[in-house]
């Protein structure tokens, strides 16, 4: 997954480019990266590494310019190295052009085969480069009719930051799978992933970009344009509110912190337990705990504590002295919940080690009962559009049924949200669709525009229509 932003207009536009990358330092932590134009010439500064890590104010002092472009990336398509850093920045025939990407695009390898049969020469392993060589195989003169022709020939999941001497363009795939957003600020916009970044930087909220819409920010105006035809059927992912957001964002227009806590009420009706308190996993369960706890009436309490300085600099000890594990980021509140029946809540199930970890340190702790929930539905499929799950071997819930995923993680009881508990908020916006397909298989691009070798896999349509990974039932 990785997160976007650019700043058009605004002076300093790196600082607060650098600024919006920190809000979202959650969509990405391998890499960051930020380039600018100040109308002469275009920058760039990226590295492997936390934002803050990355960024100095010497280099932000040399990014100079009223417009930037920003990426953090936590690769889920080309290797995680120095290479494959974004925003991706090139000299080509129209001059200067840099790109930032989140999302997967599923056909890249039958793109980048003909790319390379072609004559294009790849720099990097990345699916986003493809898009800079369409970009520069392109004879449109126009930069609207440029951005027609390329954008339809990607297929699967695509937010788009590019930014070039006289203007930064913002694209959202058709299926609308990442959120992009627009704000303005001080006479200028900014786009981005999340609405966290625009309330840090204080610009204010607009609108999202349009799934199939590509915006041109340039001469100080907006303007809009489409590529692909409004649907009435969108796809946008359900996992960026099970898990990914940030609860403070607006993301496909609702607030997450709202939608997890309606999660966490609808576990709370669809499983009921005798128990004396409601405890999070810390942070990925709290939202939905306190949607648990009000529907339940049983009090929710913190007891699970965690160390937030905990960061890529603590030095991992030898061996025979590491059997504190899990406690140097969370320790239980032993007093709380000595003799007590628990009921745990986080997000999601992926392989199942954290739950059995959380699990046990709760039983550690003094607890006469745990019972874990969790607000979503088990996830049993690989992800093709940008969220890191891995593949079906190391998915639990792929193999073991709900019975023997509790023996697992040792649990007293265990049990998930239906797909249906996921779309209490659906009526709200009765046209919307989400992709599910983590949770469900029903992936939504059509098996003819999807690389065949997908991380391997091979998909196909069933008797009814879905799309399914085909051999690994
Ligand atoms: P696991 O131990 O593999 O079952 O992972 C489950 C935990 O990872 C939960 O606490 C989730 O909050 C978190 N999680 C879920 N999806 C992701 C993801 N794509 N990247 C990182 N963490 C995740």
């Amino acid at each position: 997954m990785c997160g976007i932003i650019g700043v058009y207009n605004i002076p300093q536009a790196a600082t607060l480019t650098y600024l919006g990358l920190y809000a979202q330092q959650h969509r990405g932590q391998e890499s960051a990266g930020i380039v600018t134009h100040d109308g002469t010439s275009m920058k760039v500064h990226h590295a492997m590494g936390h934002v803050a890590d990355v960024f100095s104010q010497e280099t932000l002092a040399q990014l100079t310019g009223s417009q930037a472009i920003g990426h953090v990336r936590y690769s889920t398509a080309g290797e995680s190295s120095i290479k494959n850093c974004q925003p991706i920045m090139v000299n080509y025939s129209h001059g200067s052009i840099a790109v930032g990407h989140n999302g997967n695009i599923v056909n890249a390898g039958v793109v980048k085969k003909r790319l390379v049969s072609e004559g294009s020469i790849f720099q990097s392993n990345s699916d986003t480069e493809i898009i800079i060589h369409l970009l520069a195989k392109s004879k449109q003169s126009d930069p609207v009719q440029r951005m027609k022709e390329i954008l339809p020939q990607l297929e699967g999941a695509y937010s788009l930051v590019f930014l070039s001497k006289s203007r930064m363009i913002a694209a959202r795939d058709p299926d609308g799978f990442r959120p992009l957003v627009i704000g303005k600020k001080d006479g200028g916009f900014v786009v981005c992933s999340e609405t966290c970044a625009l309330d840090l930087i204080g610009a204010e909220y607009i609108r999202e970009v349009e799934p199939g819409e590509f915006v041109f920010f340039e001469g100080g105006k907006m303007t809009s344009h489409r590529f692909a035809p409004a649907r009435m059927r969108k796809n946008h992912c359900i996992f960026e509110y099970v898990y990914f957001a940030r609860p403070d964002s607006i993301v496909f227009d609702r607030n997450v912190y709202e939608i997890r806590k309606g999660f966490g009420a609808m576990l709370a009706r669809e499983n009921k337990v005798a128990a004396d308190m409601v405890v999070p996993v810390p942070d990925s369960g709290v939202p939905a705990a306190l949607g648990y706890a009000a529907e339940s009436g049983i009090p929710f309490e913190l007891g699970l504590v965690r160390n937030h300085y905990v960061g890529r600099t603590f030095i991992e000890p030898e061996q025979n002295i590491r059997h504190f594990g899990v406690k140097v980021k969370l320790n239980p509140v032993k007093k709380l919940m000595e003799g007590k029946r628990i009921i745990l809540i986080d997000d999601s199930i992926v392989r199942g080690t954290t739950s059995q970890k959380m699990v046990k340190m709760v039983r550690d702790a003094g607890a006469s009962e745990v019972h874990m929930r969790i607000s979503s539905p088990p996830t049993k499929w690989p992800c093709f559009y940008g969220i890191d799950t891995p593949s079906r071997k190391e998915l639990i819930s792929a193999h073991k049924n709900v019975e023997d995923v509790r023996k697992f993680i040792q649990a007293d009881s265990l049990s998930f949200l239906a797909v249906q508990g996921l779309y209490w908020f659906e009526k709200q916006k009765p046209n919307e669709w989400f992709c599910d397909a983590c949770f469900t298989g029903n992936y939504p691009v059509a098996p003819e525009l999807i690389d065949k070798t997908i991380r391997g896999k091979d998909l196909q349509r069933t008797e009814d229509g879905d799309l399914i990974v085909a051999n690994l039932q």
